[in-house]
């Protein structure tokens, strides 16, 4: 890496440039994926801080010389190295943590992203994350979608999920919720999931690529972006947002692929968005080099990943990238995130 993009230097120029415009992590999780654990205990020590019994909090910190590494393999993972990895990522949530990762990038606030495999969970966990994470204007929220919900009772649902806990989004992860988009059955329901949000003005995140080690081996797959295009998805005209450029634990090879499937999407879909979260260096500078960066997002992934470190991957490769990586970073981590939000813009 050349001296003048070390990580201070990164840092402190996306800094800059958020004081006039507040920048934003669009795709967090409060929980972990893969459990839907909820809970927590309150921590003695520290305010805002949500533990698991006997786990003591260390907060993040920057590590500049390590901040590129890390690429997704997916052949390496089995679903219990997943869950353990996961388990011990979420020893501790709640604004605290987020609040002091955020501290450490400069970002001004977060869209959280629970996910819940059960049925009848959802309202359970937006009522959960009220209490943990009590900041209008700093995390905004994402309904988890409702599992085997009837799709009449999508709109009521979401209506009152906004009316009740104000949220902006709703959270597809196809793969862990068995939805497969190439499936009549699985298409009819996020076209439903569409039509319901979109005339609520709600995003829809839908997750992008595979979920190593998971199974059956089948559901691996259902968000690869070949099986995300049998949706419409201009059945919603509110923002639509492909999770990790459709390319989460792609090689190379395919990443590539992906990225000129994802551009034909956008031209069919100008309501389309893609976030660039948890992808390695050599796929976050492929996706800004190769795709649409004016409708691109910029999302971490946290706590499976530290915010900073997405966040340095994200700079450095836009830097390297962008003809005008200034331009590019108030699109992509300011404005686009805000319509999402559904903030001013
Ligand atoms: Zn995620």
């Amino acid at each position: 890496m050349p001296d003048s993009l070390n990580a201070d230097f990164l840092l402190a120029w996306a800094r800059e440039a958020g004081h006039e415009y507040p920048l934003f992590d669009c795709h967090v999780h409060p929980f972990d994926v893969l459990t839907g654990d909820t809970a927590y205990q309150t921590s003695d020590s520290l305010p805002k801080l949500f533990s698991r019994p006997g786990s003591a909090y260390h907060p993040p910190a920057i590590m500049p010389e390590n901040f590129d590494s890390a690429e997704i393999q997916r052949e390496a993972v089995s679903e219990r190295g997943l869950l353990l990895t996961s388990r011990f990522a979420y020893s501790h949530t709640g604004a605290r943590i987020f609040d002091d990762h955020l501290a450490l990038t400069g970002l001004s606030g977060a869209l959280l992203l629970p996910v819940t495999r059960c049925p009848d969970r959802a309202e359970a966990m937006l009522a959960t994350i009220q209490q943990m994470f009590d900041e209008p204007g700093r995390y905004f929220c994402a309904c988890p979608y409702p599992v085997g919900m009837a799709r009449e009772a999508l709109y009521p649902f979401f209506y009152q999920m906004k009316e009740t806990y104000g949220i902006c989004a709703v959270k597809i992860h196809t793969n862990l919720v068995n939805l497969d988009p190439a499936s009549p059955e699985g298409r009819e329901t996020i076209e439903a999931v569409l039509e319901a949000a979109g005339s609520l003005g709600l995003s829809v995140i839908v997750h992008g690529g595979w979920t190593p080690g998971l199974q059956p081996a089948q559901a691996a797959q259902y968000g690869t972006l070949e099986r995300l295009s049998c949706v419409d998805w201009s059945v919603s005209r509110a923002p639509v947002v492909i999770a990790h450029a459709g390319c989460y634990a792609l090689c190379e090879t395919e990443v590539t692929a992906a990225l000129s499937l994802l551009n034909v999407l956008f031209e069919k879909f100008p309501n389309l968005l893609a976030d660039v979260s948890n992808l390695g260096m050599g796929a976050v500078e492929s996706v800004l080099r190769f795709s649409d960066r004016s409708r691109l997002l910029f999302g971490s992934d946290a706590l499976y990943i530290p915010i900073w470190k997405a966040w340095l991957r994200f700079l450095h490769a836009l830097y390297c990238v962008s003809p005008d990586p200034e331009s590019d970073l108030i699109r992509i981590a300011s404005i686009n995130p805000r319509r999402c939000l559904s903030l001013p813009v």
